[in-house]
């Protein structure tokens, strides 16, 4: 049977309408993203439409998580191809709301937290975490859902997100889910298509590497000695994070440490 196209709203005021329609024993999984959709997303958006009733799909480049305005400006934009991939992944609504209906306070407000998220990527992009926490609260609260899907390619995102939602006594359940990798072991991400063909190749070491070390130093000058210019190899919570350029684009992964 061909999966139904989402139903796609650009205005949050007639998604909040629509919201209040479904009852309240449909569950509703949410995966928030900003486009640029990768099989990575859709292994987020297929767990939730195996796991609930509807599942809502949010795209926003949100610019308050960036540092580097290029960045944010050349972040990829690939409609027909996401509208595919969600309509391929049984998405049933899709929310692509503007920076002016997100923002009506022009970011007056913002929600941080002081700890975690000042280390590894929050050490070198100052402010990503207060923009990604506060984007996810309003969207959360637009949303309403029972679960929310994150990847933990970004897993100290997921741990933030996660522990706002029970600091904040919050009734969703922030649900972790793999990271989806190429062949080569690079982790999928939007950003992988600014790497040549070479050096998506290479940029599978990153894996291998943070695997295969003892200790995260000898991870580091592993990568550093491969042409990557590391911005940090660390371990947190049992895990090994690591973010390096390679090709002048930063690339992040992280592994459970064995
Ligand atoms: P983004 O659009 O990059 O903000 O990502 C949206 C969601 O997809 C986040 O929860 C990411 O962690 C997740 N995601 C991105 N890449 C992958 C991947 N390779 N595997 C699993 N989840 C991913």
């Amino acid at each position: 049977m061909t999966p139904n196209t989402p139903r796609v709203f650009e205005s949050v005021s007639e998604f909040i309408a629509f919201r209040k329609t479904i009852s309240p024993d449909i569950t509703i999984g949410f995966v928030p993203t900003m486009g640029a959709l990768h099989s990575g997303h859709a292994s987020l958006l297929k767990k939730s439409a195996s796991e609930n009733d509807f599942t809502v799909l949010s795209i926003f480049v949100n610019p308050t998580q960036f540092n580097e305005k290029s960045d944010f400006t050349n972040y990829p934009k690939t409609w027909n191809e996401d509208l595919e991939v969600a309509t391929a992944s049984e998405v049933d609504f899709i929310l692509m709301p503007t920076y002016e209906q997100m923002y009506p306070d022009q970011y007056r407000y913002k929600l941080s937290e002081n700890d975690f998220s000042k280390k590894l990527c929050g050490g070198s992009r100052e402010g990503h975490f207060d923009g990604v926490l506060t984007i996810v609260m309003k969207l959360l609260n637009i949303v309403s859902p029972n679960c929310a899907y994150f990847g933990e390619k970004d897993y100290q995102q997921f741990k933030l997100i996660h522990d706002m939602a029970a600091s904040f006594f919050m009734t969703v359940e922030v649900i972790p889910c793999p990271t989806l990798r190429e062949d080569s072991g690079l982790a999928m991400s939007s950003r992988n298509v600014r790497l040549s063909g070479e050096g998506k190749t290479k940029a599978g070491l990153i894996y291998k590497i943070i695997t295969e070390s003892k200790l995260a130093s000898e991870a580091s000058e592993k990568l550093t000695s491969h042409g990557f210019k590391v911005d940090y190899v660390e371990d947190y919570y049992n895990r090994r994070f690591v973010a390096a350029f390679l090709e002048g684009v930063r690339l992040i992964d992280n592994v459970e440490i064995k």
